[in-house]
């Protein structure tokens, strides 16, 4: 198993994948949410101006008012920013109006890219695991991430080109380690919206795999709509239909991560 931090002080878990629609949100949603299930105390931080997994969580416009934004440019204690779900162990600091423009605002400041692992430091709230939801990009926020994390887990979408771009975040990842945060690894490369019916998604597997050997979890995520459906219920795939192939990939998807960050898992 991979090393984790010390227990108080929890597993940060940045989700990225500079592409756009690759099941970033979907994964942080539904693996945060399997892994509170399993009786884990779970945050998940939604660092996406878009929002989209706040909204995948129930949290509406209101509760968002003081969110990552908050957490990253404001003294409130993060323990305050903190958000119940559906499920008693996962709580969420919401992408607040402000988080757009973040980034623009951040570029002047000092230590611009250690302002979420500074606001981390020593039991800022009680949690077992912190998954980071990013943006579509590689700038500030994914970087913030970056430097938080004790792992980046990355969302590769079964189609064309999947592997495109992943040199450039494995890049960014090697020099993130080098200059401001060693002990981040590449904590693993997530199969998403895979097919059986379709050769391509077999061939992007394979594809994965000879490039990246185990550091591709063994679980594959399917392609499933009761996922996308649940998301515009505001709810986990595993509270909507947990009977699904989606709900049962995740849950299977969070036994898997345990237990390569050296959980013991039942
Ligand atoms: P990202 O956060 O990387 O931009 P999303 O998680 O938002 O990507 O996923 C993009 C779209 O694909 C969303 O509409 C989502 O509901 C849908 N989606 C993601 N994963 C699956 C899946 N396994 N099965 C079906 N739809 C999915
Ligand atoms: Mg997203």
């Amino acid at each position: 198993p991979q090393t984790r931090p010390k227990d108080r002080v929890p597993d940060i878990i940045a989700i990225a994948n500079q592409k756009g629609g690759v099941g970033k949100t979907t994964t942080a949603i539904n693996l945060a949410a399997a892994l509170a299930q399993r009786g884990r105390r779970v945050v998940l931080i939604d660092a996406d101006p878009q929002g989209n997994a706040s909204t995948g969580l129930g949290i509406g416009h209101a509760a968002r008012k003081n969110g990552t934004y908050s957490l990253l440019t404001a003294e409130a204690a993060p323990a305050s920013l903190l958000r119940d779900t559906e499920i008693e162990t996962l709580k969420v600091i919401g992408a607040d109006n402000d988080l757009a423009g973040a980034e623009i605002e951040l570029v002047g400041e000092d230590r611009r890219e250690y302002r979420l692992a500074e606001r981390m430091q020593n039991g800022s709230f009680p949690a077992d695991l912190v998954l980071i939801d990013c943006p579509p990009s590689l700038g500030l926020l994914t970087l913030n991430a970056l430097v938080a994390a004790s792992i980046v887990l990355v969302p590769l979408q079964c189609e064309f080109f999947a592997l495109e771009g992943v040199s450039q975040l494995t890049r960014t990842i090697d020099s993130v380690k080098r200059s401001l945060n060693p002990r981040l690894t590449l904590g693993g490369l997530v199969l998403t919206m895979y097919d059986r019916r379709n050769n391509l998604s077999e061939l992007v597997a394979d594809d994965a795999r000879a490039f990246f050997g185990t550091a591709v979890f063994d679980t594959l995520i399917p392609r499933n709509i009761r996922i996308s459906e649940a998301q515009s219920h505001g709810r986990p795939v595993g509270l909507y239909d947990p009977r699904s192939s989606g709900a049962l990939a995740y849950d299977t998807l969070a036994t898997e991560l345990l237990s390569r960050r050296g959980y013991p898992t039942p």
